[in-house]
């Protein structure tokens, strides 16, 4: 779409209108350069969690930075205790300070016998519907996303020399293998990255011609119990009946741990969860969503959680206790007549807005206890914990970035959740106060972590051209869209 006919449009003044077309039309007749760099990007096999891809992180990052110089950032590859960081900053005098996030590392390729093509040979592929794929590990997650961003700033500068507002990026790379150097970095070098507001595109469109804002992470508490009767695995012939048994013991707490509604029935579990507001339950009915497809698609047709809450509300809203795998005595082949001494279970759970994981965690571990029988230990072990995020909705950068949207896509944006976590979403805002807009291109079937990844041309092109919007609605103050006014040079 290129013609400039919603919000922020109607609002705007003629000169800046024509300033904004400029900048959208580089970037739509430039797109082969952007392609170009994409796929520089996507040849770098930039697995973080294969020790013998380090080399190729460290490309990763310093391709980056020097694009980054390339358009008149101030950048630099900063190490870490892991893989490293990149950091570039472009300072202008007004509008408010944002801070893009990204990641350059991508997932292992396997199984690599279901690729159709080299993971890091990208191709463009054309369908029988007439779209274009990009296909290659990383093209979406989350290379080309993020790739967007930078080539939107890119088009700013070539056609205004200038940037609209401050912009720094932040890329990492070991988002895909749990960001173990992370918190070290923020604690170390935060302060630098300290903004208004964050930007990411790690997250997904509603529909294919819809955009959504993600509003809302869950939270994630991992924990695993071990169960222990006898002092050893016994015979049960001998103490059948006698001996208590572990895998009795955890089924049955396991069991106690949701009630006949679905809910979990964990005393206090629900004391501090926060209902979403009145205007985002608002924006949450008005998505329609197909609870029927969505359990389809699955081999699903009832949703096992509590009724009282619309399905989109247990997937975003609600929390959840989930049992992710159980192990005890013996399962070899052939029957092995023991009483067991041993039975394990991980659990997790998915949190949100108002609940403490380490509160949760006290109340969990005293459900379990007050629940063990006479001769049974239970030891907990803790595999981490992050809290719920929350972005407000009253807030203007999300009221801007919607309006920006809007003349971009022809189409309101719509707010959603995501069950999930981003981590560094939670991370910013409690480490630095920093809250996020996650405003991602990719789509549902883009095969995230999986073969033959691809990311459709229309993402890149309507991604790289939202961006120039939001930049540009993000440098108007109330009524002064400002972004046409010569701004400092880094
Ligand atoms: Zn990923």
């Amino acid at each position: 779409m290129s013609k400039l006919n919603g919000a922020f449009a109607a609002d705007m003044p003629e000169k800046k209108l024509k300033s904004l077309e400029k900048i959208l039309s580089y970037a739509d007749t430039n797109i082969s350069g952007s392609l170009d760099r994409l796929f520089q990007l996507l040849r770098i096999p930039s697995v973080s969690c294969d020790p013998h891809y380090a080399d190729q992180c460290q490309e990763a990052a310093r391709w980056l930075s020097d694009e980054l110089e390339n358009i008149g950032f101030a950048s630099s590859v900063r190490e870490t205790i892991g893989h490293p960081v990149v950091v570039a900053h472009h300072k202008n005098s007004g509008g408010p300070h944002v801070l893009f996030y990204g990641h350059y590392d991508v997932q292992p390729i396997d199984p690599l016998d279901e690729w159709e093509a080299d993971p890091f040979d990208p191709q463009l592929r054309v369908q029988s519907s007439g779209e274009t794929h990009i296909v290659a590990r990383g093209a979406s997650d989350d290379k080309g996303q993020l790739l967007t961003f930078i080539e939107a700033c890119r088009a700013w500068k070539a056609v205004t020399g200038s940037l609209p507002i401050s912009v720094s990026m932040f890329f990492e790379g070991e988002e895909e293998s749990g960001s173990p150097s992370m918190d070290a970095f923020l604690d170390q070098a935060g302060a630098e990255l300290s903004a208004d507001i964050m930007l990411l595109c790690d997250t997904y469109l509603w529909n294919d011609a819809v955009p959504a804002v993600t509003v809302m992470f869950r939270g994630l508490l991992e924990e695993e119990i071990e169960i222990t009767c006898a002092n050893r695995d016994l015979h049960s012939g001998a103490y059948g009946n006698a001996a208590r048994n572990p895998i009795q013991v955890l089924a049955e707490v396991i069991a106690s741990l949701r009630g006949p509604k679905g809910e979990v029935a964990i005393a206090g579990f629900y004391d501090d969860v926060k209902e979403p507001g009145r205007e985002l339950k608002a924006e949450l009915d008005k998505l329609h969503f197909d609870t029927e497809t969505f359990l389809n698609n699955v081999g699903l047709s009832q949703s096992a959680g509590d009724q009282t809450y619309s399905v989109l509300e247990q997937v975003w809203t609600r929390p959840s206790c989930e049992i992710n795998g159980i192990a005890g005595g013996y399962y070899g082949d052939g029957l092995k007549t023991i009483v067991p001494s041993k039975a394990t279970a991980k659990i997790s759970f998915r949190l949100v807005d108002g609940q403490d994981p380490d509160l949760i965690r006290a109340k969990f571990h005293e459900h379990i206890r007050t629940r063990m029988p006479s001769d049974c230990a239970v030891k907990f072990t803790e595999l981490g914990g992050s809290k719920a995020s929350v972005i407000p909705c009253d807030s203007k950068y999300l009221r801007r970035a919607r309006a920006a949207l809007k003349d971009e896509w022809g189409c309101d944006s719509v707010l959603i959740g995501s069950g999930g976590s981003i981590p560094i979403v939670s991370v910013m805002q409690s480490k630095l106060s920093i809250n996020s807009l996650p405003i991602g291109f990719a789509r549902s079937d883009n095969r995230h972590h999986s073969p033959n990844e691809k990311y459709d041309l229309s993402s890149f092109k309507k991604g790289i051209r939202s961006w120039i919007r939001i930049l540009a609605e993000l440098s108007a103050d109330e009524g002064n869209y400002g972004y046409l006014k010569p701004h400092p040079q880094v």
